[in-house]
């Protein structure tokens, strides 16, 4: 998920910043405002979910260490490196599900410790996006090692298998299947009850995302746990759900759209009482309808 601030309107903009102000204001003048600091979940099979802000962040302990998929907003990063002290050693393995700084914002903390792998398309992502900053030492937040079709670890009695994923959310979509735990964590393929974001100007797709959410719930069974991007923990039937929520809006919105609704009468309509709930989060269903809209 990234929030692309080029997009707001002037007017709107300038409310947001002032709302900024208001809540600067009331924390300066409020001492007792709490530091953020992550919630963490024993999964099973010394997997543990820090979860709170940001992308879901799974950790796996091994007698030598850990290994950390996805790692969170780069302002979080003192409480990253405080959650991860309740394990045994350094982060050895950092993997990048995808390139959005709400999953690859402890990077550049993480790096001295600990390898960074991804996709290939995540370090040149990265590499655009940080390339516009020259006082930054940039170089530190890539990853180290990248890959194509995907990779391979052993690690703490798991095989990690890191898969890749074309075009869908963004281009450098990985999944990581920990086994044999029966634990998969899939990255911003999977907003958990909630529209998701596709980022096709990072070479996403509707229809792509809806494929890789397809092939991912056929490889998955009823033992699985979920990790999704974002949103809680679920399984097949959570998968099965968004896949279900995917089709069946995407489809309404193309048929209004071939009747020759216009974007702003599909989303004064709406897509009906079923999806209640799902723009709860970060896309709502004006945006989600607008995402659609403009990609079929
Ligand atoms: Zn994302």
């Amino acid at each position: 998920m990234r929030a692309k601030l080029t997009a707001i309107q002037g007017p709107r903009w300038v409310a947001i910043a002032c709302a900024l102000l208001v809540i600067g204001t009331a924390e300066s003048a409020d001492n007792s405002v709490k530091q953020f600091s992550y919630k963490s979940t024993d999964i099973k099979a010394g997997l543990t979910l820090l979860s709170g802000a940001g992308g879901n962040i799974a950790v796996l302990q091994s007698d030598n260490g850990v290994l950390v998929v996805d790692n969170g907003l780069e302002r979080n990063n003192e409480a990253l490196q405080a959650a991860l002290e309740q394990f045994d050693g350094r982060a050895k393995y950092v993997l990048n599900t995808h390139w959005h700084g709400d999953h690859t914002g402890g990077n550049r903390a993480l790096s001295e410790q600990a390898t960074i792998l991804a996709h290939e398309n995540v370090r040149l992502r990265l590499a655009g996006q940080d390339n516009d900053d020259a006082d930054k030492s940039v170089a530190d937040a890539f990853p180290d090692i990248t890959y194509d079709d995907g990779i391979t670890l052993h690690f703490g009695g798991q095989t990690v298998r890191v898969v890749h994923f074309p075009g869908g959310h963004t281009d450098g979509d990985s999944v990581v299947y920990f086994e044999p735990a029966h634990v998969v964590h899939l990255g911003d393929l999977m907003f958990a009850d909630y529209f998701p974001y596709v980022d096709v100007d990072s070479g996403g797709s509707v229809t792509g995302y809806i494929n890789n959410v397809a092939a991912i719930e056929a490889q998955l069974d009823d033992e699985h746990i979920v990790i999704p991007g974002h949103g809680q923990i679920t399984d097949k039937q959570g998968v099965r759900r968004f896949h279900q929520m995917m089709i069946e809006t995407t489809t309404a919105i193309a048929e209004m759209k071939s009747a020759g609704q216009s974007l702003q009468q599909i989303q004064q309509q709406g897509l009906g009482d079923k999806w209640q709930g799902w723009g709860d989060f970060f896309i709502d269903e004006s945006r989600w309808i607008s995402i659609v809209y403009n990609d079929l």
